[in-house]
This record gives C-alpha cells, structure tokens and sequence, in this order.
C-alpha cells in the first residue's frame, strides 16, 4: 500500500513536468490566432498609409509653397488643405518640410502642439525622402509626445527634390484594443526596445541585447528618449516542442512567467509578441495531476480493499478448513474411541457368553449333583423300598411253591399276582429314579403340571412313608399346562417335598400341604409344612448354592439354588416364605401355557 503510493508520487513528480508544458504549449496554441490578428492589423495600418504620401507629395500647391514660402496667400490655404487631408485620411499628422528641414506647413497649424517651425533634420525619414527615397520610420513624437509612424516622400519640383511631405499616424488606439485581450501583446523594434505594449510600464524597456552603434542612432534621432531604455529583468528559454518561449520577468517585487511568441512584419521589422501567464497552465496541470491522483488513489484503495478482502476471504476458508480438520480428526478420535469401546464391548460379550455357557455347563452339572445328592438321599430308602417287596416276593414266591405242592391253584395263583404287581411297583420307582437321573434337556415346552405332580409324589413315595407323613393334595379336576421342562420340573417338585420332610423330621405327625392354581396368565404351585420355618438367615440366602442347616453329608445346600435356577429358565419364579401359623410355604410361579395338541392344531 505504502509503496503504491510513493509509487504514485513518483510517477506525479516525473509526469508534472511533461503535462505543465502540454497545457503550456495549448496556451500558446490558444494565443496564437490572437497575435495573428495583431499582427495583420498593424501590418494593414502600416500597408494603408505607406502610399499616402507619395500620392500626397503630386499636389502642384506643395512645390509652388517650397518655392515660394512666405506667400502668405498660399500659405494658410496649404495649412487648411493638409488639416483637411489629415482628417479625411485619418491620420494623426500631414506636414510639408523644405529642403532645410524645417516644417512649413502642418495639418496641425491651428492646434497647440503645431508642427510648423519644427525642424525635422534629425529624423531619418526626412534625409530618407530627401535622397529620393520612401522614409520611413517609428519614433515618440519629440511635439506630440505620441508615439508615431512616421512616413515621408520627396516634393517634386520638375525634377528637383524642393521637399518633404510626411504622414504620420498613431499607434496609441492599437494598445487600447489589445488591454482587452487576457494577453500582454508587445512590438519589438530591430533594436529589441518594445515600442509599443498594452502594458504601459513596459515601453522603451529592452527585451534582450541592444548593440552600442544602435544606442547611438536612437540618441541622434531622438527615436526613444534615452533615460528610458532599460532592459527588463527577462530570463527567455524556449519550450521544448513548440517554438514558443518562456520566459520569466523577475524583479525585486514580482515574479512572472509567461509563453511568449512572436510574429514578424517584415516591412517595419517589428516583431510583435504575445505573451500569457503561465499560472493557469501549471493551476491546470496540477488540477488534472490531482484528479488523476485521486483516481490512481481510488484505484489503489479500491484495489487494497479488494485485496484485503480477498485476504481475510481466504483467512476465513483456511480457518473454516482447520476447523473441519480439527473436526474430522475429533470425529475419527471419537470413532476410534467408539470402535474400541465396541470392541472392548466385544470382547466382553464374549466373555460373558463363554462364561454363561461355562454358568449353564456347571448349573447341569450342579443340578446332576444335585440329583445324585438327592439319589444318595433317597437310597436308604430306596433299598428298603426294593428289599421290602423283594421278601414279600420271595415270601409270595415260597407260597406259591407251597400251594403248588399242594395242589392249591389258586392260592398259588393268588400269590403269583401279588408277585407281579410288587414286580409292576418296583418298575415304576425304577423308572421314575431313571428319569430323574437323566440330564434333562434345555427345551422347554407345555408341561402337565398335574402328572408331574403326581410323578413327584410317586417318586417320594417310600420317602413320605419312612417319613410316616401324610400329603395333603387335592389335584384341579382338568390338566393344567405350563411352560417348562417335565423332568426338571419334577425335580424341583421332589426337592421341595424333600425339604418339607426334612423340616418336619421332629414333628409327630408332618403333613406336606400341596396346592395348584391357576390365577390369569400364571399359575402357582404351593408346597407347604408345619416345621419351624425359615429363619431371617435362610430366608435370605436359602437360595444361594450351598446354604444349608443341615448336618454333612445330609445336605449340600444346593437344592433350592439349583431349583430357583431351573425355575427361572422357564420364566418363572421361586419364591419362599413363612405361614403364619408356623412352617414355610415353597411357591412355584409358571406361565400358563396351551397343551401341545392345541398348540399343534392352531
Ligand atoms: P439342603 O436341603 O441340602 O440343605 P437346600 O438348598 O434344599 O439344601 O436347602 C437349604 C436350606 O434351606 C436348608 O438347609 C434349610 O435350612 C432351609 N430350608 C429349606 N427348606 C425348608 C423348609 N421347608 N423349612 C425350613 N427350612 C428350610
């Protein structure tokens, strides 16, 4: 930005000098149809009054007065005549001058300032017309005090020179003209003494050189008076692509530049000049300067307020992509965060899987110790439920023998059906001992919860007798089907009858109360006793495997565990308690279920 601007500077500081001389040159370009004009009305003045003496100096009437000067009848006639002429002409001046050079007869012969009397030896124009020739010449009037241009031609007498006749014409009125034009307008003579100028302080002052020989004419002439002619404190140089000057007038108290040019009439060798201030020039060049540094400046600031948008365009884009960076990298820090958790998750699902199967494995294998327990339990009494029919077999066997021998049929045949129907209960327990023992499978399915009832009981049989219990059961008159598994279920059943005989072992008469409800979408089954219940330990942890209250090696405390747990697979619930009129009551909470015909038949 900073270097823009000097850069600007520099370009206006190199730029002024060539633009100031371009509106030079154009104020030059502009004066110069002014100077023209000056110059063509000077040169017209000048052209016009050149003849006139020579037609003037044919009048016989002069040469008769040179002849005869003191004719006094001739004489105030030609003073009349040359008035009249001077005045028909427009001309400032008309006068006759004889050989001598002194004035007989003037236009000006009434007036103050009358030429008649003067003598005129002194002026070039006189001893010009005298030699025969045209005279010419421009001076200030030494009479008049005008400033003149003097024109003069011989009066032939035959052919004798008798005299002069001289025109003379102002140039005052021509300054006058000019003053209106914003311009100096100046006439130089072949001596650089400006001759004529609107500016007033300017005459007879010098512009350049003036030769001694010259300095001398003027002084005989009388042209100029002498006092005056004093060079002005000029400097002139020429503007580089034109041909006009500049030139600067400097004295103590001002200081002026002006444009200078100059035209030539040749036949006076004057040279006109036309001179104009600079200042507007250089005011306009800086004007334009300034305007084209304002633009340039509004270029440049348009174009630094693009540039820094664009910047802080590009600041926002690259702050908005580190943030998206930073975003992505959070979203993937989290993603691999999340991926490990997952995996963590994995792992432990896994773990969990194996170790429930590793839990599933040890509950069967638990709940075949369990029925081993329960086995080992029961074969006391089992023994003596298989050794008591086997000697009343053999007793009926040995009667049999007997009557047989005795040719008592049927007796014999008597005992052989009590043998076979000891042989038929035998092979009931059997198979009920077969079907506990057996690993039961994990389907679940309906199950008749009366039969597995009944099957429990059957199986407790020779238990709840050796006990000398009664069981108090009044079955629902239909079937009632749960969601379970038949064998496991069984085995709980045979688990909670066991613990009720357990409980009431000091009781006289144990009675186990069983009960089976249906109540909505679940039914109970209710095992009751009349020992002395749980305690607040039990009833705390009576499910947890290996709380028992039993001696060694009669209880293992994993019954109820192992029986809470099968319940629970089936969906449902087991539950402990105390009655209120003393002992515990064991619910088992099922989901009702369809028989599996039905369920087939839908
Ligand atoms: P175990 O019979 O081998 O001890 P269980 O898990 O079947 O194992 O029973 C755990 C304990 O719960 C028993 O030792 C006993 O203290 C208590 N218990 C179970 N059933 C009854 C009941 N009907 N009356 C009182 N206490 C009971």
């Amino acid at each position: 930005m900073l270097a823009a601007l000097a850069a600007l500077l520099l370009v206006a500081v190199l730029a002024f000098p060539r633009l100031e001389r371009a509106y030079l040159v154009a104020t030059g370009d502009r004066d110069r149809a002014t100077l023209d004009l000056a110059v063509q009305v000077l040169r017209g003045a000048l052209n016009r009054t050149e003849a006139l003496p020579s037609l003037l100096a044919e009048r016989p009437i002069l040469a008769e007065l040179l002849a005869d000067p003191d004719n006094s009848g001739l004489l105030p006639f030609v003073n009349e005549q040359l008035r009249q002429t001077a005045l028909s002409l427009g001309v400032s001046d008309v006068y006759l001058i004889d050989r001598d050079g002194l004035t007989i007869a003037a236009s000006s012969y009434r007036t103050d300032r009358s030429f008649v009397g003067q003598s005129f030896t002194y002026r070039p124009y006189f001893t010009e017309a005298l030699a025969g020739g045209l005279g010419r010449f421009h001076a200030l009037g030494t009479t008049s005090g005008e400033r003149g241009y003097f024109f003069a031609a011989p009066v032939l007498d035959g052919t004798r020179i008798a005299g002069v006749i001289a025109v003379k014409i102002t140039l005052d009125a021509f300054e006058a003209t000019w003053a209106e034009s914003g311009s100096t307008i100046i006439v130089q003579d072949s001596s650089n003494v400006i001759f004529l100028s609107d500016r007033a302080e300017w005459h007879f002052r010098t512009l350049g050189p003036m030769p001694e020989a010259a300095l001398e004419t003027i002084a005989v002439t009388r042209q100029y008076p002498v006092s005056r002619l004093r060079p002005l404190p000029a400097r002139r140089m020429p503007l580089p692509g034109s041909d006009y000057e500049i030139v600067t007038i400097e004295d103590d108290e001002t200081r002026q530049t002006m444009v200078m040019q100059t035209g030539l009439i040749a036949t006076s060798g004057w040279r006109v000049s036309i001179l104009s201030p600079t200042a507007p020039a250089r005011a306009q060049a800086l004007v334009a300067l300034a305007i084209a540094g304002l633009v340039a400046l509004f270029v440049v600031l348009l174009a630094a307020t693009i540039w820094q948008r664009r910047l802080r365009l590009e600041d926002r884009l690259a702050r908005q992509a580190g943030e998206q960076a930073r975003l992505e990298a959070r979203v993937r820090e989290r993603t691999r965060d999340l991926d490990a958790a997952n995996a963590q998750l994995r792992l432990e699902i896994e773990e969990r899987t194996r170790a429930e199967a590793q839990l599933r494995k040890t509950q069967t294998d638990l709940i075949q110790a369990g029925k081993l327990a329960a086995l080992g339990q029961m074969s006391a009494a089992l023994s003596h439920e298989f050794n008591q029919p086997l000697a009343a077999v053999k007793a009926y066997a040995e009667n049999a023998a007997t009557f047989l021998d005795r040719g008592r049929i049927p007796e014999a045949r008597e005992n052989i059906g009590l043998i076979s129907a000891m042989a038929d209960r035998m092979a009931a327990i059997s198979r009920h001992l077969r079907n506990f023992a057996r690993r039961p499978q994990d389907k679940t399915g309906p199950v008749p919860l009366r039969a597995v009832i009944s099957d429990a009981l059957d199986l407790m049989r020779p238990r709840i007798e050796g006990a000398g219990a009664r069981i108090l059961y009044d079955p629902p008159a239909t079937e009632v089907w749960a969601t379970g598994g038949r064998v496991r279920l069984q085995q709980v059943i045979v688990n909670l009858i066991g613990n009720a005989l357990d409980a009431m072992e000091d009781v006289p008469h144990p009675v186990v109360t069983l009960s089976l409800h249906v109540t909505g979408p679940r039914c109970r089954i209710e095992v009751e006793d009349h020992g002395p219940g749980l305690s607040d330990e039990a009833l705390a942890q009576a499910f947890d495997p290996f709380f028992t209250t039993k001696p060694p090696g009669q209880g293992l405390g994993l019954g109820l565990s192992i029986s809470y747990n099968i319940v629970r697979d089936f969906n449902g619930r087991l539950m402990a308690a105390n009655r209120a009129g003393g002992g515990a009551v064991f619910t088992v909470e099922l989901d009702v279920t369809d028989p599996p015909g039905e369920m087939a038949a839908q």
